[in-house]
């Protein structure tokens, strides 16, 4: 591991001025990313800024939606009565993400925040334009089978990892962030950056922003949402697709929709087109068929990965069929 030096932020002041005084810094919250990449030497910060001591591990109600504090542990928001009731899609993407020991070390925070699983990212002999700006791809024309299919370009098509994200995408929720020159509220529509020429720039997070907290506003119609997530093993391993849905549905007929696939895309995939398909229509087969093509409309296979689209249509067609039957 390359040398770093510690340092311990008591507070958010103190953490954001430890950031922006030294440039070459990461904020350590659960470290269940950041220590593994330091290990292999993917990341080689010169400063690591401990912030668990700062108070923000609280879930509030606000305004019938819910505020989640950046530490609030992966395990604790899980199983939060507020969460499991009114949100339940939040909750089980959170419980179908790593296993219980990294649940209950990831924070909110960092799990917006986590890096890629591709190979070649991980390992620094091989190119990757992420890691390394201009130093090639190995994945496009390498082994390729977990990688995305939507939002790529020619110099990253990597896979964003988090299913808490893509949950929250689903929910419209807000990341609010704090740095040296004050507080902003970023959409999360408008958080993630698509790899477009630079890989490397993953978020619309300034260098000295901290985030301190997630609102997810209020959303009736979320008691009816589910998550679904289709991976190689029963637990513990990353989607290959997953589908976050909510429905809002009116005896047979679907008033409005909410739509986000993980697994596929390069950032947490919200799905517009697929959700007015399914306005004013039944939930029937053909219905869902079209909400499918729509929310996969741009795919583009490269090789190892062409089986996700079939998975991904199928994924979103079974999780929009379970939650019509939700009550
Ligand atoms: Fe790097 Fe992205 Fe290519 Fe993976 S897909 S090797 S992260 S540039």
């Amino acid at each position: 591991m390359h040398p770093f030096e510690f340092h311990a932020a008591s507070n958010e002041g103190d953490a954001i001025a430890l950031r922006t005084t030294h440039a070459d810094a990461r904020f350590l919250a659960g470290g269940t990313t950041l220590v593994d990449l330091m290990k292999h030497d993917v990341e080689r910060p010169a400063h690591v800024i401990d912030i668990n001591a700062l108070d923000l591990a609280r879930v509030t109600e606000e305004f019938g939606g819910i505020r989640i504090g950046a530490m609030v542990r992966n395990s604790d928001l899980a199983h939060h009565p507020l969460v499991r009731d009114r949100f339940p899609v939040l909750s089980q993407a959170l419980l179908a993400g790593a296993s219980p020991q990294l649940r209950n070390m990831a924070s909110t925070g960092g799990n917006l925040l986590q890096r890629t699983r591709c190979y070649y990212f991980r390992d620094v002999a091989s190119p990757c334009n992420k890691r390394e700006p201009g130093s090639g791809c190995g994945a496009l024309h390498g082994y390729n089978r977990i990688h995305a299919i939507l939002g790529t370009s020619e110099h990253c098509i990597a896979t964003h990892p988090s299913d808490m994200a893509v949950a929250l995408m689903a929910l419209d929720a807000v990341v609010h962030v704090r740095g040296a020159r004050g507080e902003r509220a970023i959409p999360l529509g408008q958080f993630y950056l698509l790899p477009a020429d630079h890989p490397e720039l993953e978020t619309t997070l300034a260098s000295d922003e901290l985030i301190v907290s997630v609102h997810v506003p209020a959303l009736d119609f979320a008691r009816r949402s589910l998550y679904l997530k289709v991976r190689d093993r029963a637990s513990y391993a990353f989607a290959l697709a997953s589908a976050a849905v909510a429905l809002d549905m009116t005896g047979g007929t679907i008033r409005d929709a909410r739509i986000a696939l993980g697994g596929v895309g390069t950032v947490p995939w919200r799905a517009r087109a697929a959700e007015e398909v399914l306005r004013g229509r039944r939930l029937e087969s053909q219905t869902l068929q079209r909400a499918a093509d729509a929310a996969l409309q741009g795919a583009i296979p490269r090789g190892h990965n062409a089986f996700k689209i079939d998975l991904a249509r199928r994924t979103l067609m079974r999780a929009l069929a379970r939650a019509g039957e939700l009550s």
